[in-house]
């Protein structure tokens, strides 16, 4: 592996959804040794403001001052990921703070489809590359002693644990975006 401006990870009609800023977003460099997608060099090109504060929700997006807010209490993973989730609305036009408060039992049908929406892009965002995945649990079930063609649960779980904190995501969001990408299988 070397190191890979994002232009070279992401899908081209990803990119696109940031409109003229797209090429300011793929020039930035993902480090080889350090993986990490730089969310707030992003949110910085896209000029939302981001700040964390004590709340009761992960976060929420105040379209009208391009303003992200995260919840400061929760871990790192989490908190990416909801970084994530709100540069989404952010770019797919729409804002939330009215649903964020309400609770998720009680939302309509199109704002059921914004949050789907807006967690897909947040894990693409988050984790763009399927060879990129794929390389990176290869060589920590190699690191692991285990074969990477014929591994078990156990030693799935402790490369899914590995690669999830090298790339900064949860082990949950880690393995879900791998099933979604059939790079592993649901059984
Ligand atoms: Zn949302």
């Amino acid at each position: 592996m070397s190191n890979k401006e994002y232009s070279q990870l992401y899908d081209p009609a990803f990119l696109n959804k940031f409109g003229s800023k797209k090429e300011e977003i793929g020039q930035l460099t993902l480090h080889d040794d350090n993986p990490v997608i730089d969310l707030n060099q992003i949110a910085n090109i896209l000029g939302l403001e981001v700040t964390e504060e004590d709340l009761a929700v992960d976060g929420f997006f105040k379209k009208v001052d391009k303003h992200i807010v995260i919840n400061q209490n929760v871990s790192e993973g989490r908190k990416r990921f909801t970084l994530a989730h709100e540069i989404g609305h952010s770019q797919l036009g729409n804002d939330e703070p009215a649903i964020a408060f309400r609770g998720a039992e009680s939302y309509t049908d199109d704002e059921q489809l914004k949050e789907v929406l807006a967690n897909k892009f947040a894990a693409e965002l988050l984790m763009p590359n399927k060879d990129l995945l794929i390389d990176l649990m290869k060589k920590a079930l190699c690191d692991l002693g285990a074969d990477p063609q014929h591994f078990g649960y156990f030693e799935r779980d402790l490369a899914l644990s590995d690669v999830s904190s090298r790339i900064k995501v949860s082990s949950e969001a880690l393995k879900f975006r791998l099933l979604n990408l059939n790079v592993l299988r649901n059984n």
